[in-house]
């Protein structure tokens, strides 16, 4: 589903991806793991085509994003859940609004939305909490509302740089079981994350990267 071929990544002439390789296959979890500054966040804003590599091939779907058309990208970002360190949620809007939000940019019929929202809060535990405002959720419940804003669209992967890296080690372990429920419908993940003692404990793939 996603093939980096030999990816090469320069900023201000210095190369802070040299020749990396990877394959991802459609329902994999999978974290990518690494020091601070390894290029962790660099690899999954190639995927997200907010970045272009200087060499190499990144393929989605069979489709080269390396060599995309401008135009071609929004529809490639809609296949594309993203989820943050900060969960950047809008502070004056509710949580239900948070994630219609999401849905309403894609043209979803307005009937149904109700029910898909309510239904995709229930999927991370955040149910009873749907008109609350986010300043009055704890950092784990901010992630959980950030996933769920990121799946509502039901893309094919979901991508979260360091989803944890705010909260404490019982939120964070939260965190990552719910990606886990998510992983279990059929959406591919992919966590960047320099969090090598969770890494260990969920038991996936690791695509280490090194030097
Ligand atoms: P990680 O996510 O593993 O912490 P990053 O991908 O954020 O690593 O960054 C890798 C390296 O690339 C760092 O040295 C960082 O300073 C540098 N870098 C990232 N983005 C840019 C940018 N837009 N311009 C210049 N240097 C950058």
């Amino acid at each position: 589903m996603i093939q980096f071929n030999n990816i090469t990544k320069i900023y201000n002439g210095v190369p802070v991806i040299r020749d990396f390789t990877a394959r991802i296959d459609k329902g994999e979890f999978v974290f990518i793991s690494g020091p601070s500054g390894s290029g962790k966040s660099t690899l999954l804003k190639l995927l997200f085509c907010s970045e272009r590599p200087d060499n190499g091939q990144i393929l989605f779907q069979d489709e080269d994003l390396s060599a995309i058309r401008r135009s071609r990208i929004p529809y490639i970002r809609r296949t594309i859940g993203f989820v943050f360190q900060d969960s950047m949620l809008l502070t004056y809007r509710t949580v239900f609004e948070n994630i219609a939000l999401a849905l309403r940019v894609t043209g979803f019929p307005k009937g149904e939305m109700d029910h898909r929202v309510q239904e995709t809060l229930r999927l991370v535990g955040m149910g009873d909490k749907v008109y609350t405002l986010p300043s009055a959720l704890s950092g784990g419940e901010q992630q959980k509302v950030a996933i769920a804003r990121a799946i509502v669209n039901d893309p094919l992967v979901l991508v979260a740089d360091e989803p944890a890296g705010n909260l404490d080690i019982d939120s964070a372990w939260e965190v990552f079981q719910i990606l886990e429920k998510i992983n279990r419908t059929g959406t591919t993940i992919v966590i960047a994350t320099h969090n090598y003692e969770l890494v260990r404990r969920m038991q996936k793939r690791v695509i280490s990267i090194k030097n």
